[in-house]
């Protein structure tokens, strides 16, 4: 068994997200491991909350990852030329706030933050 430091990052399903983001939240949170939970564009599910059966299958993984692992960073992510959310930077900035407000009312005891990937996948914090 590991012992260590778990963060948890929603981030999107897209394989070129996963690295850069792995590696952004190891190095900021100086976290051993990332759990991972993926949608396509799980900014833009959480923010509509609309996909009731999606927002739960989200609710449920990141209640395992906060209740079992003891994670108590989670960053929802968004990204440039995301499938799942074809909407621009600005508008996904926008989701990426609303999903945070959404996850912090589930977890407030966590720090929840919103992360953007540029189009050359380097990560920024956007709050
Ligand atoms: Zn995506």
């Amino acid at each position: 068994m590991h012992t260590g430091k778990f963060v948890t990052a929603i981030n999107c399903m897209d394989g070129r997200v996963q690295e850069p983001v792995i590696a952004w939240m190891k190095n900021e949170y100086a976290a051993q491991f990332v759990d991972l939970v993926t949608e396509a564009g799980p900014n833009r599910v959480l923010s509509a909350n609309t996909d009731q059966h999606a927002v739960e299958s989200i609710k449920s993984r990141i209640d395992i990852l906060v209740r079992k692992q003891g994670s108590n960073v989670i960053a929802i992510v968004g990204h440039y030329d995301c499938a799942g959310n074809p909407n621009g930077e600005e508008v996904q900035l926008d989701d990426t706030f609303a999903a945070r407000e959404l996850v912090k009312s589930w977890y407030p005891e966590c720090t929840v933050l919103g992360l953007w990937v540029d189009d050359h996948w380097s990560v920024t914090r956007v709050d």
